[in-house]
């Protein structure tokens, strides 16, 4: 117990450290995640430490890539840039913490993939975002089917697919290095990309798009130009926290459902 709880503290600690050194987050992010760095790597080891670890850490390499090319574009549609909040933490993190505090609490190592399935989600729409707005191809609205700008939700490209399908997978190679198997692999990889899928979906049909008075740009900012812009689709109230934490929500429920029907 003892040696569980300095390893806890240890590693937890130099994630924080990482965060802190490459202002990845805000003052909110860092106590959150570092809440969170605790509750996974006390409940789920080493295991789940890296996989929260290689979401950050490839998270961070993916918006490096991106912010050498793209970023002042990007910067002009979405509403959230620059280090992460807390409230991004919660909805990208917290679905995984809950579904390992039950781990913890039954033993069914079902929770514990369910973990998986929802860090997976978060990597690949991580991935999906920062890599697909570097393709060439104008995205297209995956319901509609129609172009839109690069950079706003509910967009998809072949390369934005690629990369979320990769995402999912990394985390899901990652967790059965520690056991699992092929089909434990199989499940979490899908998981983890149906939910970055949901998240297109959603991000097309719910959350809320704006049109600049000034410059008409479609943005999914409330002020462009110094102007309050006009809700043109969607609704207000959702943004990209409340659909990351939806889509997180879904992988996290529907594959804890799938392993404990595999009775895992
Ligand atoms: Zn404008």
């Amino acid at each position: 117990m003892l040696l569980r709880i300095i390893l806890t503290v240890v590693l937890s600690a130099a994630l924080a450290g990482l965060a802190l050194w490459k202002r990845a987050l805000t003052r909110s992010g860092l106590i959150t995640a570092g809440v969170f760095a605790l509750i996974i790597t006390f409940t789920a080891g080493v295991r789940g430490f890296l996989i929260l670890a290689a979401t950050f850490v490839f998270t961070l390499i993916a918006g490096k890539i991106k912010s050498g090319l793209r970023e002042k574009r990007e910067g002009q549609v979405v509403a959230k840039s620059g280090p992460r909040d807390h409230m991004q933490m919660i909805c990208n993190i917290l679905v995984g913490v809950i579904m390992l505090i039950l781990y913890e609490i039954t033993g069914r190592f079902a929770f514990c993939c369910a973990y998986g399935c929802a860090m997976a989600a978060s990597l690949a729409d991580s991935l999906a975002s920062e890599i697909g707005v570097l393709s060439n191809k104008t995205p297209v609205d995956i319901c509609t089917g129609k172009k839109i700008t690069t950079g706003l939700s509910g967009g998809v490209t072949a390369l934005g697919m690629g990369a979320s399908a990769l995402g999912a997978a990394i985390i899901a190679l990652i967790f059965v290095l520690f056991g699992g198997g092929f089909r434990c692999f199989v499940i979490i990889t899908v998981m983890g990309f149906l939910g970055a899928l949901l998240d297109s979906i959603l991000g097309s049909a719910l959350q809320g798009k704006y049109r600049c008075a000034v410059c008409s740009i479609e943005t999914e900012k409330k002020e462009h130009c110094g102007r309050p812009t006009v809700l043109t689709r969607g609704v207000a109230r959702v943004n990209n926290d409340t659909v990351n934490f939806i889509n997180n929500a879904f992988s996290g429920v529907v594959g804890m459902i799938i392993f404990l029907i595999l009775k895992y």
